[in-house]
């Protein structure tokens, strides 16, 4: 699914999915847009797969694809890649699959999450992007 197409995840019971939503001591670094679990996800840009992650220690099954793409880096949070490092990825090719979360956070709404980050290492609003890219969504995509 184009990742442009999915709703933004609004707040539920683990809290709320825009970009600064409070995190405790941290702000939200992206913003999660809901996804049904095992749904193909499609990159959010063309560019070169440089890492597949893993955002949570002692959660090995849990993952993230970051895509490289001039100076940003555009990186999908709870999807089990079906690409590797070094990949070269079309806008809306497939990264992966995305992973339930009702483990891992019971009570949230079922999202994959999207953070951009400049070569400095740091975060973009995401939201300017996703509202620009809805808007031009053809139906094909
Ligand atoms: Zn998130």
């Amino acid at each position: 699914m184009n990742l442009f197409a999915m709703g933004f995840r609004k707040c539920d019971l683990k809290g709320c999915g825009h970009f600064g939503a409070s995190r405790g001591s941290r702000k939200h670094a992206g913003v999660d847009m809901a996804c049904t679990p095992y749904t193909e996800v499609g990159s959010p840009v063309r560019g070169v797969v440089t890492k597949l992650g893993w955002p949570y220690r002692g959660r090995p099954e849990i993952r993230y694809v970051e895509v490289n793409a001039g100076d940003y880096f555009f990186r999908v949070f709870y999807v089990d890649p079906a690409v590797k490092v070094g990949d070269m990825v079309e806008l809306n090719g497939v990264l992966g699959t995305s992973q339930a979360l009702g483990n891992l956070y019971p009570g949230i709404t079922e999202h994959v999450h999207f953070e951009i980050k400049d070569k400095d290492g740091e975060y973009v609003d995401p939201t300017p992007v996703i509202l620009a890219l809805r808007g031009t969504l053809k139906v094909d995509l």
